[in-house]
């Protein structure tokens, strides 16, 4: 068995739902579940129906059933797919009359409403693969047991769900039945519809390959698999053969948009591969991600940079050398949940990062108690993966590559993990530093010079 899972662009339309059709066709014989994203951009679409609905009193569908039922036609498809539609098209829209008229949308309502994306992709899929005589079913996450915590729009999954999955998928694969699995939602204990967080599907994908034990997980893509630097900014960045569930962590954390950051989890657990692979390349090899990679010492990866970055800097107004100041530091980070990216300290200060997103007018206020605190925006941080080990050599070359920019560099730090290290500089000179790492580490012709 392998676990196949095709994002939202890679199902946006008629022609690309029959390109997906034909890369699973070609792998029916290694027994494959299909986990699917809603088509092309629905979830963004129903949540600005879901908004107009809330701000506005109005219920703006017409996106959303235009292109299912578009597809649906364009797919050939009969009575049937339209029979498995219908319903839910008519529920969604009783949804947003709802919201309309109460004028209220928590975070559980609105993980009722991006549910439908999902449902109704899986359902169009099943009806074109039985239209080409595949034995197919359209399956809802909680159908496969998929559980979860209450946590609306950021659920995790119960530890249930590592019997409840293969329990429910691993029969009806056996059978050689081709499961479209919705990806993204669950529902609690409740039974309230949740989901796992934008992008959530991948991890819906990684935790059936684990808890069923499938040879593989396939993620694919509309690029060549992890590459060493995003290619809309680097031409010359290109895929990444193999790399370490650590590394993929940090990539997808770090901003490299491959894989939703907790995807790796599940498959971290059990040592089961994911595989990265390009839709409209399906040739290529792709990246492999696995347990363990042995890179030789100081070899990089790849890089990638988060930009739109506040840098935190907090001195001490206390004596050196007192106990408990970092404590004090993160509990006031903690009461404001506010989540920290990079740390750096020295005996009487220290500096973190969050994203520019964070309200930080509360914690200035209660640290200013203990402290003086600068706050710095505009800044982004450049993220260098790959066997950091022996870090200095990696260093020195990043720091000579500043130093010849002219770019001043504000912090740095080394994850524990020791797959990463990440500096600071200004947001308006990350793409300029991340070209120029690029051209040293990887382009120079005598290759990976780290
Ligand atoms: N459809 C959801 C989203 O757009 C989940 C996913 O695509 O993985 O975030
Ligand atoms: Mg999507």
């Amino acid at each position: 068995m392998i676990v196949m899972k095709f994002g939202g662009s890679s199902v946006a339309d008629a022609s690309r739902v029959r390109h997906m059709a034909e890369i699973v066709k070609a792998r029916l014989s290694r027994r494959p579940v299909v986990v699917l994203s809603a088509m092309g951009d629905t979830t963004d679409h129903l949540l600005e129906a879901g908004d107009a609905a809330l701000n506005h009193g109005t219920v703006s569908l017409e996106r959303v059933e235009d292109l299912h039922l578009k597809t649906i036609a364009d797919l050939g498809l009969g009575e049937a797919a339209l029979e498995s539609v219908r319903p839910l098209l008519a529920e969604l829209r009783a949804l947003l009359t709802g919201v309309s008229l109460i004028r209220e949308l928590t975070g559980k309502t609105r993980d009722y409403l991006v549910s439908f994306g999902e449902r109704l992709s899986v359902r169009i899929a099943a009806a074109y693969f039985a239209s080409l005589g595949i034995g197919a079913v359209a399956v809802d996450a909680w159908d496969a047991g998929f559980l979860s915590d209450s946590n609306f729009t950021m659920a995790e999954l119960a530890p249930e769900s590592w019997n409840l999955i293969p329990a429910r998928i691993r029969p009806v694969a056996e059978k050689g039945v081709l499961q479209l699995v919705t990806g993204f939602i669950a529902k609690d204990e409740k039974g309230n519809i949740t989901t796992l967080g934008r992008g959530g599907s991948d991890l819906s994908a990684t935790m059936i390959a684990a808890s069923c034990g499938a040879e593989e997980a396939q993620v694919w893509k509309d690029v060549d698999g992890i590459l060493t630097a995003d290619p809309r900014l680097v031409r010359n960045s290109r895929p990444v053969e193999t790399v370490s569930y650590e590394a993929a962590s940090e990539l997808a954390y770090f901003g490299a948009q491959v894989l939703h950051p907790r995807a790796m989890q599940p498959c971290m657990k059990t040592g089961t591969h994911v595989l990265v692979k390009n839709s409209y390349n399906p040739e290529a090899a792709g990246t492999r991600i696995v347990s363990c990679v042995h890179e030789k010492d100081g070899h990089v990866l790849a890089l990638t940079s988060r930009k739109k970055i506040t840098l935190v800097d907090i001195v001490s107004s206390r004596m050196v050398g007192q106990y408990g100041f970092l404590a004090e530091v993160f509990s006031w980070f903690a009461k404001h949940a506010l989540s920290v990216d990079m740390v750096a300290t020295s005996e009487v200060s220290v500096s973190l990062t969050l994203d520019t997103s964070s309200d930080l007018s509360g914690l200035e206020k209660d640290l200013s108690r203990i402290a003086n605190v600068e706050i710095k925006t505009g800044k982004a941080i450049v993220t260098i993966i790959g066997n950091v080990r022996r870090s200095s050599k990696i260093l020195a070359h990043a720091f000579s590559v500043c130093e010849a920019l002219g770019v001043q560099v504000q912090m740095i730090s080394q994850g524990a993990s020791k797959v990463n290290i990440s500096f600071i500089v200004d947001d308006h000179e990350a793409d300029t530093v991340i070209t120029a790492l690029h051209e040293d580490f990887f382009e120079k012709e005598y290759g990976n010079r780290a």
